[in-house]
């Protein structure tokens, strides 16, 4: 062996990268399982859905037509055109073909974004609870996140008072998910409209809309992008994806839309590090967008029957407050109250509440203060019925074991 190690030469940007809670937990859930432990896992963060089959056929049908070779960076032409009208008939954003970059999953948009726009020492306000990957990004940027807390209360909705609060000289982007993963929180067209009255009356401040749970909402939610509102469109970066809506997270096929010009910078970032999209996939998207909203309305419809039946079973479960989510297939009860009250030697936060229901009694679930939630738990309904079943009722074991035991 010689004595070099290479460990020690791993550069410092990794340390916004160290073991995530949720990493932990997953690699926690590995051993108990290769140990012959039942796990019941309530931590998917994917569909459970297979692609619907036009699209894959779509796919099948594009490598036979020979698209195999390098794509276009950007995208191929009429698959940013496709994406162009969608955005501009759905969602009243009309950023034109030029304004679309297609991407590797919609976390590569992200990254473009966040890279292509943040300095070091700019702030990023995020609005807590916050997908995971927004802090990391913010600081591999050398970007500063400033985190800014949503009532649990009010269903973890956009806190706009504290958002302007918190707005600087130095802020240069608010980074913002609706339908919301961890909270199922859809913000309301007041509250973006309130969030957008702050960033217009900033010199330099824009908002990167993730809108990748856009398709999954229940009862009346309706979904509502910011880029949309009057005066907003050049001051918004929305990205979305097929992983989510259309059961496609393997083909890691996304988007981004914005300004031309910071498409451009975008690309250029994108250039540098993967190039153009899986080609194949591209050519599905086109299928994917003209074909299959049926199939990605009737996956919705189907999170709709688990949520309330992961809601019908979760009633009336000491220490528990929850606010049902308006849109995706995640949950986030809050336990504040409970932990607050357990004595010495039991969990007292949601880090050590997780593991000691996953250890005690074999349910897998996501510490909340991993998105900026301390306390709450997410609990994903995109499983089986008989995993939500059997997941909940080991949870209420788990909350009535420690009930009994509060002070
Ligand atoms: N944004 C949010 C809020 C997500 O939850 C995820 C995936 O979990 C992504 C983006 C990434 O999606 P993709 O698979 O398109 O990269």
């Amino acid at each position: 062996m010689s004595d070099f190690d290479p460990s020690a030469h791993l550069s410092e940007r990794l340390r916004c990268m160290e073991e995530s809670a949720i990493l932990r937990m997953s690699r926690l859930t590995r051993e108990l399982r290769a140990r012959g432990r039942d796990i019941v896992s309530l931590t998917l963060g994917e569909p459970d859905f297979d692609t619907p089959e036009v699209i894959r056929k779509a796919a099948c049908a594009a490598l036979e037509a020979g698209y195999t070779h390098y794509p276009p960076l950007p995208g191929f032409p009429e698959v940013r055109a496709a994406i162009a009208e969608k955005l501009r008939e759905e969602n009243g954003l009309d950023y034109g073909a030029q304004g679309v970059l297609v991407t590797t999953g919609a976390k590569q948009a992200l990254a473009n974004a966040v890279l292509a726009l943040v300095d070091p020492g700019d702030e990023v306000i995020l609005p807590a609870p916050y997908w995971v990957s927004y802090e990391i990004l913010v600081k591999l940027a050398g970007g500063v996140p400033v985190v800014v807390e949503a009532y649990a209360e009010h269903g973890f909705g956009l806190n706009v008072e504290r958002i302007a609060r918190a707005v600087t000289e130095r802020t240069k982007l608010v980074m913002i998910n609706t339908p919301c993963n961890p909270s199922g929180a859809v913000f309301t067209r007041e509250m973006l409209e309130g969030l957008a009255d702050i960033v217009r009356a900033h010199p330099r401040m824009m908002v990167l809309s993730d809108e990748i749970y856009e398709y999954i909402l229940f009862e009346n939610a309706r979904h509502v992008s910011i880029g949309a509102l009057p005066g907003m469109l050049a001051r918004t970066v929305t990205v979305n994806g097929f992983s989510k809506s259309h059961a496609m997270t393997g083909w890691r096929l996304g988007y981004a839309a914005a300004d031309p010009a910071v498409i451009s910078a975008m690309a250029k970032m994108q250039g540098a590090i993967t190039s153009g999209v899986n080609a194949f996939s591209q050519r599905a998207a086109i299928t994917a967008l003209a074909k299959a909203r049926p199939e990605a309305d009737r996956m919705a419809a189907d999170y709709a029957r688990r949520r309330t039946l992961m809601a019908e079973l979760l009633a009336g479960m000491p220490g528990m407050r929850l606010h049902l989510p308006a849109g995706t297939f995640y949950m986030l009860p809050d336990f504040s109250d409970l932990l607050a009250r357990l004595p010495q030697g039991m969990p007292r936060d949601d880090v050590a509440l997780a593991e000691w229901l996953l250890v005690e009694h074999g349910v897998s679930t996501v510490p909340g203060s991993a998105f900026g939630a301390p306390d709450t738990l997410r609990l994903s309904f995109s499983v089986s019925d008989a995993d939500i079943r059997e997941g909940v009722a080991r949870l209420r074991a788990g909350m009535e074991a420690l009930a009994a035991r509060s002070g």
